[in-house]
């Protein structure tokens, strides 16, 4: 009984889905490879840590692995059956797949070679080389009908036919069985073998029984093993029923057959040493098996021969073509899985090798990036740490310089000032206008004194202080602009200009404001006039007091020649001025009356007696002199007081009066001077201060743009490590699948 252990031919099939599953794990790995590979050489913010090499280097490795999962796809095991014409190589064949597929008995059909694969079909059909059209082919008769037929067919072409796996089990293990048209009818045994031999895993020489191997046979495989290092060659002897009819001489025709066949294989071809050569060396009845074996499907008894008797030595053959197909069976799923895997085995094992260089040299580029941006990023921590001290340094520096500059250009130009006020009567003394008591032209002559002096003091201001204050602050900006430079960045540093020249002081001494309230008085003045005596009598103060108070009265009593003014004036002064409070009076008043008891009183009895005395002795004559000499001396008075006398006394006046009014704002001028210095420093600053902002804000920016280059260079990392695992990952399953499939055991 044959039996129905699993075919040894599905580990091919295991192994191929195997390599299968493999590759197709290999493919989607680089292809997310090669993504990561391309974006990691397309992002130029990352440095060179891929370069275009890499990424073709990639993509060959995904075009090779295409490549060879599409071969793998196409991967079968392939037995091709040589020998001579009507040696019974279609009978085994059709005994192999347990039924009649190919047409036998007829001769080769043709000159085609005819290999029969599976298909998932439930048709049978066959291709030519000439056209891929499907010529459905459901019985022997109909195959044999159409390859007689097909003038098409060129001798050496290949006819494929497709057989349903459904009906034939050994099909379904990806066995291809090729037969030939036979060594003996063709000369062109070399590209035969080039055309269909190459990917043969196993060659089974299909001998005849009764006679020995032919030298076309024997030349073949020769021709054969010159081109495949070590082929796989069984050899049947076929027809072995036929040899029955001898039992004497069997065995020793049998051992005839035998020591020829090992000395072929092993000394002639060197494929197998003898002991082996003697296991792929069997003595076969294919039209038994085959006849057998159809017997069997169609539920018959199993007999040697279709409707005859059981035929001696049957269960011989039977088991011993059974033998045959197991051990082919073994070696070629064996064979099969090395030659067809191997290579891509170590293909896919190289791809990997290069995928991991790949990713190793990402790797460690990205390394080397990450640690340059992490060593530039504290650098440029460091530096702004450097710049925001120093800046913070510097401006309590300059604050204070600042301070001390203004401070001194105050104390400069309230020193000019006092100076320069010193000077005033100088200065309004040399100002000629035209003068004329008259109010307009006063007025103007008055505003065109107020703006000689202000341009005057301003111009000798601005020679003793302008210079000295302009050099200290061009120093002190230099001295920021210096300071700051190193502080700043290469392009901000190029914006950074020489300290400004434009900068002039501003002397506002407001002197026309200051001396809008300036009275002059050129009004004529008898020297022992009213006022002059009040004057003398209640001091400078309360006469101009009381003068002022009564200016109206006091013009009257000067027009009345200043006699008789004394007991006149409280009245009209009442009269003119109702609206001046009794206070003032009674202050004036008693002012008066203390000066004029304390006249008195010191002096009341001298006069009385000296003027008794006098009365007495000179009388009226000298008092008629003395009043006489009295209004001479008021002529001569009232004679010399001219225009130049009237302009001498309010330049003199206005003098006073400016003097006593600037020296009321020395200090509001100077300060506002500081002010400006002041103004023109912080400016300066400012304008530094924010140069260096810009520079801070750039480092910022390049840091913030290194720490996310960092990142980025982190996840590549990350990413080609993991890509790298995958492959370790990928390249333990092929060595997995190396050790169980192709290690030789
Ligand atoms: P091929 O030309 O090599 O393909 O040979 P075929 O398979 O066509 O067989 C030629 C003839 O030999 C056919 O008539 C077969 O029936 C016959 N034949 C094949 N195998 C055997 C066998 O084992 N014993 C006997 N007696 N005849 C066989």
């Amino acid at each position: 009984m044959e039996a129905e252990d699993p075919s040894p031919l599905h580990r091919f099939v295991v192994a191929k889905h195997s390599i299968g599953s493999i590759f197709d794990q290999l493919l989607e790995f680089v292809r997310t490879g090669s993504v990561f590979v391309d974006e990691a050489v397309q992002n130029q913010d990352l440095g060179p840590v891929a370069v275009e090499e890499h990424s073709l280097e990639m993509q060959s490795c995904a075009a090779k692995l295409a490549a060879i999962r599409e071969v793998l796809l196409r991967r079968h095991m392939k037995v091709a059956f040589f020998g001579r014409t009507s040696n019974g190589k279609s009978t085994v064949i059709n005994a192999m797949l347990r039924e009649r597929v190919l047409p036998s008995g007829i001769g080769h059909t043709t000159n085609c070679f005819l290999s029969v694969e599976g298909t998932d079909d439930h048709e049978a059909y066959l291709t030519t080389e000439a056209s891929d059209h499907r010529r459905s082919v459901s019985t022997v008769n109909q195959l044999a009908h159409a390859l007689h037929m097909d003038p098409r067919l060129d001798s050496g072409s290949l006819v494929r036919v497709f057989w349903p796996k459904s009906r034939c089990t050994l099909l379904r293990d990806d066995l291809v069985l090729m037969d030939s048209p036979g060594t003996d009818v063709t000369l062109e045994l070399d590209s035969w073998i080039d055309k269909f031999c190459l990917d043969a895993d196993v060659f089974v020489l299909v001998g005849n029984a009764e006679s020995t191997l032919m030298n076309t046979e024997k030349l073949f495989f020769h021709k054969v093993s010159e081109r495949i290092s070590k082929p796989n060659i069984f050899i049947l002897h076929n027809r072995w029923d036929a040899s029955v009819t001898e039992p004497d001489y069997i065995d020793q025709v049998r051992k005839q057959h035998m020591d020829r066949c090992v000395s072929f294989l092993s000394e002639e071809l060197g494929v197998v040493g003898p002991e082996e050569a003697a296991g792929r060396i069997f003595f076969v009845s294919a039209k038994e098996v085959l006849s057998s074996r159809t017997q069997r499907t169609q539920g018959m008894p199993e007999t040697g021969e279709a409707g005859g008797a059981m035929a001696e030595g049957f269960h011989d053959r039977l088991r011993e073509f059974h033998l045959f197909e197991r051990t082919f069976e073994e070696f070629i799923s064996h064979s099969a899985v090395r030659t067809k895997f191997e290579q891509h085995t170590a293909r896919a094992w190289q791809i990997t090798e290069a995928i991991k260089a790949v990713m190793d040299a990402i790797n460690i580029a990205s390394a080397d990036r990450k640690i340059c941006c992490l060593e530039e990023r504290e650098e440029q921590r460091d530096r702004l740490d450097f710049v925001r001290g120093q800046m913070s340094r510097l401006s309590d520096n300059v604050k204070d310089r600042i301070r001390t500059l203004t401070d001194e250009v105050a104390a400069k130009v309230a020193m000019a000032l006092l100076d320069q006020i010193q000077s005033l009567p100088v200065l309004v003394e040399e100002f000629r206008a035209d003068f004329s008591p008259t109010p307009e032209t006063l007025q103007l002559y008055k505003s065109k004194l107020v703006q000689h002096v202000e341009e005057r003091l301003v111009g000798c201001l601005a020679h003793r202080c302008s210079l000295s204050i302009f050099r200290d602050i061009r120093e002190a900006q230099k001295h920021m602009i210096d300071s700051v430079r190193p502080l700043v960045s290469l392009s901000v540093q190029q914006q950074l200009s020489t300290p400004s020249s434009s900068f002039e002081m501003t002397y506002d001494l407001t002197l026309a404001a200051l001396c809008a309230d300036f009275r002059e008085n050129i009004d004529f003045q008898f020297s022992l006039g009213w006022t002059a005596l009040v004057t003398r009598f209640i001091g400078a103060t309360n006469a101009k007091r009381a003068l002022s108070g009564g200016e109206r009265g006091l013009k009257v009593s000067s027009l009345s020649g200043g006699k008789g003014f004394l007991m006149k004036q409280p009245a009209q002064r009442m009269l003119l001025c109702p609206q001046e409070g009794p206070a003032f009076k009674d202050e004036v008043l008693v002012s008066v009356a203390t000066g004029l008891v304390s006249v008195t009183s010191r002096a009341s009895m001298v006069v009385l007696v000296i003027g008794g005395v006098v009365w007495r002795s000179v009388g009226w004559r000298v008092i008629a002199l003395s009043i006489s000499l009295y209004g001479l001396l008021y002529l001569y008075e009232r004679l010399t007081w001219t225009d130049a006398t009237k302009e001498r006394a309010l330049k003199k006046q206005f003098t006073e009066y400016a003097a006593l009014r600037l020296r009321a704002v020395v200090s509001v001028t100077s300060s506002s001077c500081s002010q400006q210095v002041y103004k023109e420093l912080t400016a300066t600053f400012n304008r530094l201060t924010q140069r260096v902002d810009l520079s801070e804000a750039e480092l910022e920016g390049s840091i913030r743009q290194l720490t996310s280059r960092i990142q980025k260079l982190e996840k590549t990392q990350r990413k080609s490590k993991a890509f790298r695992n995958r492959a370790t990952e990928l390249e333990a399953q092929l060595e997995a699948f190396s050790a169980r499939y192709l290690q030789v055991d």
